[in-house]
């Protein structure tokens, strides 16, 4: 993975605890990267996240509308301070993973570490991880673009019932499929450490039944062929394998790829193309994209 962000601004949210689940999914579905909870009285303080300052100032004007909107329902206006604070701290990108707080990822998903009790609204499937050493927190822009494009991909049946997460890291993307209704995930990481978290966490999370963690590479999916495939991986490994990952798409199924930067999408997409795979669209977050594709008849 190219490096995190080193420049960040962080909104530091005063609010009303019985606003807070509105205000998580507002921040998410309007530019936030991340964001967690600290226990403040006598109101609560929510920390959001964004890459940019105009976002963020954008971001804290809607709050405040939004809020307005909620007072006129609710007679009390949630959130009671804003303050905008741009964060240089070069250590920060590792530094949040000791404050992981409960996530909303998508609309039905969310992440927590295994110390927090948080179950959220009903409906919401909450992925508990271990912040170890392995990547794959939810909080990165590329695991997000997926966890959001599953989460769109798997709501409508018929649900795939076998899936393939490559580079599965502690396994947050095969648990999201798993948990949104794909019944058998094959998830592979070549790396023994990121395996060993993905294990760890998929027994937490009491999906053993459901995902087979194996460490490798697309060599050791063997001959199987999957309806759907997801890889948050880097531009320049997608691009390397894009004949042997397009191999892997069943006919009908589709390819989520990740981790791409702005530069590089076009010549994903090419290298796609030229594996026999059409692109059925592209999302971005800051600077970085995600391509769904499907194999072309
Ligand atoms: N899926 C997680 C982790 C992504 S990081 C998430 O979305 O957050 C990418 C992971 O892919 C790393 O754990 C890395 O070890 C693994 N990886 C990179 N190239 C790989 C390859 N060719 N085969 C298998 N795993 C690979």
């Amino acid at each position: 993975m190219p490096e995190i962000s080193r420049e960040w601004w962080r909104l530091r949210i005063s609010l009303k605890q019985w606003a807070q689940d509105a205000l998580v999914s507002f921040l998410h579905e309007n530019g936030c990267n991340g964001a967690e909870f600290l226990d403040a009285q006598p109101s609560h303080l929510l920390l959001a996240y964004c890459r940019d300052e105009p976002a963020s100032r954008s971001l804290c004007q809607r709050l405040w509308e939004y809020s307005r909107a909620l007072g006129e329902i609710h007679g009390e206006c949630p959130v009671v301070g804003i303050e905008l604070e741009r964060i240089k701290d070069p250590g920060w990108a590792h530094a949040w993973k000791a404050h992981f707080r409960p996530s909303r990822l998508s609309r039905r998903l969310a992440v927590r570490p295994p110390w927090s009790s948080f179950d959220g609204p009903e409906g919401l499937r909450v992925i508990q991880i271990e912040p170890g050493q392995a990547f794959g927190t939810g909080l990165h822009e590329t695991t997000r673009l997926c966890m959001e494009w599953l989460d769109d991909l798997l709501r409508d049946s018929p649900i795939p019932r076998t899936g393939m997460d490559l580079g599965t890291g502690t396994g947050i993307l095969a648990m999201a499929m798993a948990l949104l209704g794909v019944r058998q995930v094959l998830a592979l990481d070549q790396d023994p450490l990121a395996v060993e978290a993905a294990l760890e966490n998929v027994r937490n999370n009491n999906l053993v039944e459901t995902i087979q963690v194996v460490q490798g590479s697309l060599d050791a999916a063997g001959e199987r062929l999957f309806p759907l495939v997801v890889a948050n991986l880097t531009g320049t490994v997608l691009m390397g394998m894009a004949r042997e990952l397009a191999k892997r798409v069943c006919p009908g199924g589709k390819l989520l790829v990740s981790g791409i930067l702005g530069e590089e999408a076009k010549h994903v997409a090419e290298a796609f193309r030229r594996a026999g795979m059409r692109k059925l669209g592209s999302r971005r977050r800051g600077e970085w994209r995600a391509m769904l594709l499907a194999v072309r008849k």
